[in-house]
């Protein structure tokens, strides 16, 4: 892995491929992790609504249902972003800054495949943002 060379330019072909191929896996691994989720919600959880059960499971199963929809909603989220990023290593945009157009620092893009903008702008839209996900952002990725 030390060996990889990192450099673009003439290397920028093959790193391309690499991260698409990259991007292809994580969507699979993705993909297969929302369905397990999706089954997961259908077959455990999908008995909740039916009111045969009694109080104490039906709370404690509403919470873990809530719990599985944000776990969804998040592997929903992360796979538009991988599919973003797909289409951008096809257009040849991968790996640029969609916000300032900088190209974004390669060991960003090996922690995290499939961003599209650069840390700066990243920091800058995190502010934006409700501060309540504050220690998520940089562990959900993993
Ligand atoms: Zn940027």
């Amino acid at each position: 892995m030390a060996h990889q060379a990192k450099r673009l330019g003439k290397d920028r072909e093959g790193t391309l491929a690499d991260q698409a191929k990259k991007l292809r896996e994580e969507r699979e691994r993705t993909e297969a992790e929302l369905s397990r989720q999706r089954g997961y919600l259908a077959t455990e959880l999908g008995h909740v609504s039916d009111g045969s059960a009694d109080s104490v499971d039906t709370a404690a199963e509403i919470y873990e249902r809530e719990k599985t929809l944000a776990i969804i909603r998040t592997l929903q989220k992360k796979l538009a972003s991988i599919e973003h990023a797909l289409r951008a290593t096809e257009k040849g945009s991968y790996g640029i800054c969609e916000i300032c157009g900088e190209a974004i620092d390669p060991g960003r893009l090996e922690v995290m495949p499939h961003t599209m903008t650069c840390i700066k702008c990243q920091a800058r839209l995190e502010r934006l943002q409700p501060p309540r996900s504050l220690t998520n952002v940089t562990r959900e990725e993993e």
